[in-house]
């Protein structure tokens, strides 16, 4: 049984997360997980669950957030799906 940080539950089934920094952090879900250590989209302002569009050490949830809050956002392109042929 572990504790989670976030919402204090002690639960059977919780996991660690270690961060780059190299802190550990205890949850019981990952959406405490995301709570607690997603990065916030510099655009919208949600929390960026998949990868992510990084600028210059700015973190946007997506391709269109990062060219509508980047001076030279035009030449950002969605990396995902398949490309035209
Ligand atoms: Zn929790
Ligand atoms: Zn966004």
């Amino acid at each position: 049984m572990a504790r989670c940080d976030v919402c204090g539950n002690d639960y059977r089934l919780s996991f660690e997360i270690r961060t780059t920094s190299g802190d550990t952090h205890t949850f019981d879900s990952f959406e405490c997980a995301i709570h607690r250590l997603a990065p916030v989209c510099e655009h919208c302002g949600c929390k960026i669950v998949g990868h992510g569009v990084e600028v210059s050490g700015r973190f946007y949830c997506c391709a269109h957030c990062a060219r509508r809050a980047e001076p030279d956002g035009a030449e950002i392109k969605d990396a995902a799906g398949t490309p035209p042929s």
